[in-house]
């Protein structure tokens, strides 16, 4: 080839070509520099006949500058980007950039300067270098991670390094990753894991696309069942990609992997530094690393030879990714799946709707896990309905829930209390003015967080001391706290029980991976009594002692009415209930509701899993939403309110009228101001066999707008604010 077609990172330009000059050997998934104009881009050679064509003569072709030394991107993840950005309306550019996510690793090997403590420890410090000594034990990184580690400048670490504080350490940017052994401590499978777990090994030996519904109660063993499936994958000389939630919280995933296969997995999340990105970058692309655990972004790591993708937790809506591209990674870990011939598994506890339908299709095979493993029973769950048992004023537990959390800390039994909420309160005002506290950038109210005192805005992290006074009145000391956070709830266990042990989880707490191991290595030891927690504590917990859940608030997430509340606060609540009774002490579960007529609590109470989700089912059917109707949703922002408005109109104005697509709005958004952008909302229902991507292009693709406007298309929404 002595021409070549580029996809380069800028969306504006579209493909570029080059000549390849001599001597240099480029491949479709070539990682390449070229220049334009006084600069130099990166970009990805692509198959020319898959992007459009330019009209640059052979002659007038600029050079190719380098081809960079990593392994060409492979067929089935160049093909997954197009698919990416096709349905969801995205950018090539923006899709193939998540592919290239660590700028370091497209250099070649070689060594990377980082810090740690020499434990030299002056008599005189100044306050900024004792924080930062204190900050930075353990800790090796390059200078820059070190500051926002400690939150000093790089200017009081370097002094740190002349006053011999701090020592550098040069590391083999590529150094190999321990092995796993598949067979380093195979576990004895109970009868049905044991069924999930040949139906995996023969799917990854037949190296075929072939989609799993892992579909087990909490507590019943998925994972060693889909260990099998690893191990069949690493005694094939394959790589396995695991996709989890919520990356803070694999300490203990990490450690179960490490005493089934001998070590810990690769770790993929954005909170990586630059030469772990890098790192675990490059042993993928070479076909080193044998298992990633990651969140989201890691679908898109450039693995040599993938043999398996497991998605955890599957039906966790933080999968979907809302700003940027927004993808949903568990379909588009179907998708890769697919395209790599390799088997995927889709574990969870309580599937999501959609994925349960494609099992009743017979496009998933769905495996059952009905029981606990080792013989542990499901707790018990009631409700406790809070207009027959009202809190005492001014307080959020109600008394039958507070005399159980009694009876547990004195039988030394731990307990565990679900709000998802976190700070000290949802909203503060004024008593005197009755002024309400405001995010200046959102329209949304500022959250009280007493640990931190600041008033901090949830939706873009604006943040304020609580002020002296009313900034409306003037009233000194006014401010009331209205409903209650975790931070409350935390205080009223200190209150009602003052000898109990509390743990406040939330990310707010445990802010690193130390915190979340120190928070489970105490839980495990029964160095706590209480846990109070937001949905951070809701999964993959496994604390023995842990017998009594109390859910404070089970209405919360039926607020709003969004498409999927009703089976989030299922999910939720049947995940924080599995946390309980999980040994041998059977375990309890209180809800306090204000109704517990709610199909989704009845449900709940009755542990009849199936009566939600036919309940839930007609539902969706009736209402056409997914998986039974298509749904899109379209955003028009600007930070003028009369361009945002004016936009929003032409959008409106432009909708195609089709019988099968039904158009909404625009109307403002329930989140109208959004970090300083007012904003509207569309939302289309279509059929499901409506090619509802086509019609939003076309639709779209002639308009034009102001320059301030943005406009996001939202295919499969989640969210709805
Ligand atoms: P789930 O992911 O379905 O909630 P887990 O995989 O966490 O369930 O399993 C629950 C508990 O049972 C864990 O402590 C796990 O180590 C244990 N366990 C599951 N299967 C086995 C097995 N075959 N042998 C020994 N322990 C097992
Ligand atoms: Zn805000």
């Amino acid at each position: 080839m002595n021409r070549a077609r580029l996809l380069v990172f800028n969306a504006a330009l579209g493909p570029l070509d080059y000549r390849v000059p001599d001597g240099m050997e480029v491949e479709p998934g070539s990682v390449v520099i070229a220049p334009l104009g006084p600069r130099q881009i990166l970009g990805i050679v692509w198959e020319p006949e898959r992007l459009p064509a330019t009209a640059v003569p052979d002659s007038r072709l600029r050079p190719l500058l380098e081809a960079l030394p990593v392994p060409p991107l492979r067929e089935p993840l160049r093909r997954l980007i197009e698919w990416t950005a096709d349905y969801y309306i995205a950018p090539l550019a923006a899709v193939a950039r998540m592919a290239l996510s660590s700028g370091a690793a497209l250099r070649g090997g070689g060594t990377a300067t980082e810090y740690r403590l020499t434990g030299h420890e002056p008599a005189r410090l100044t306050p900024q270098r004792a924080a930062a000594l204190d900050a930075l034990q353990g800790e090796q990184a390059t200078i820059r991670e070190l500051a926002h580690i400690a939150s000093v400048s790089e200017g009081v670490l370097r002094g740190m390094v002349n006053a011999g504080l701090l020592e550098a350490v040069s590391v083999d940017v590529d150094r190999p990753y321990p092995r796993a052994q598949p067979d380093h401590a195979v576990p004895l499978l109970g009868a049905d894991q044991q069924v999930a777990a040949n139906r995996f090994v023969a799917a990854v030996d037949r190296a075929e696309f072939a989609p799993f519904l892992l579909d087990g109660v909490t507590g019943s063993g998925k994972t060693e069942a889909y260990f099998e499936g690893v191990a069949a994958a690493l005694r094939a000389g394959r790589q396995v990609l695991v996709l989890m939630p919520e990356i803070a919280l694999t300490e203990n995933f990490l450690s179960r992997f490490a005493s089934r296969f001998g070590t810990a997995p690769v770790v993929w999340h954005s909170g990586l530094k630059s030469t772990e990105r890098r790192r675990a970058w490059r042993s993928l692309a070479f076909g080193e690393a044998q298992v990633v655990v990651g969140a989201r972004s890691a679908l898109f790591l450039p693995f040599a030879r993938l043999g398996l993708i497991v998605v955890d937790e599957a039906h966790e809506v933080s999968f979907k990714q809302d700003d940027g591209v927004r993808y949903n990674a568990r379909d588009v870990a179907v998708m890769r799946a697919r395209f790599e011939a390799s088997p995927v598994i889709l574990a969870s506890a309580t599937p999501a709707l959609e994925s349960l339908q494609m099992a009743e299709a017979g496009i998933y095979e769905k495996l059952d896990l009905p029981d606990r493993f080792g013989g542990a029973h499901l707790p018990a769950i009631e409700t406790l309905d809070l207009r027959e048992h009202p809190p005492e004023r001014g307080r959020w537990l109600a008394p039958p829930l507070v005399a159980r959390l009694k009876d547990r800390l004195a039988r030394g039994e731990q307990s565990l209390l679900f709000l998802n909420r976190r700070g000290y309160a949802p909203l503060t005002l004024c008593r005197n003015c009755g002024y309400r506290f405001q995010c200046p950038n959102c329209s949304a109210w500022l959250v009280e967080h007493r640990l931190s005192q600041r008033l901090a805005c949830h939706h873009c992290g604006h943040e304020t001391a609580p002020p002296a006074t009313c900034p409306e009145c003037g009233e000194p000391d006014c401010l009331v706290a209205c409903g209650p956070g975790v931070e409350r709830i935390a205080d009223e266990i200190a209150e009602i029980m003052p000898e109990a042990r509390v743990a406040l989880v939330t990310s707010d707490t445990l802010t690193s991976r130390e915190r979340a191991a120190q928070f489970v290595a105490d839980a495990t030891s029964g160095a706590i009594d209480v846990i109070v927690g937001t949905q951070l504590v809701t999964k993959g917990y496994h604390f023995p002692e842990l017998t009594l859940v109390g859910v404070v608030d089970a209405d919360l997430g039926l607020e709003g009415g969004d498409l999927r509340a009703a089976e989030r606060t299922y999910q939720q609540i049947a995940q924080v209930a599995g946390r309980a009774g999980r040994a041998s002490k059977p375990g309890e579960v209180l809800i306090q509701t204000r109704h517990p007529e709610a199909a989704v609590i009845a449900a709940l109470a009755a542990g009849d899993r199936d009566a939600f989700y036919d309940a839930e089912t007609e539902a969706r059917r009736e209402a056409g939403a997914p998986p039974f109707g298509r749904w899109a949703a379209i955003i028009v922002s600007s930070e003028d309110e009369a361009e945002a408005r004016d936009a929003a109109r032409a959008v409106g104005g432009a909708a195609p009228h089709l019988n099968d697509v039904l158009v909404l709005g625009p109307a403002p958004a329930p989140l109208s101001l959004l970090r300083g952008r007012y904003r509207y909302r569309l939302l289309i229902n279509a059929r499901r066999s409506t090619q509802l991507q086509d019609i939003i292009r076309e639709w779209l693709g002639p308009l034009r707008f102001a320059p301030g406007v943005r406009i996001a298309v939202d295919i499969d929404p989640y969210s709805f604010v």
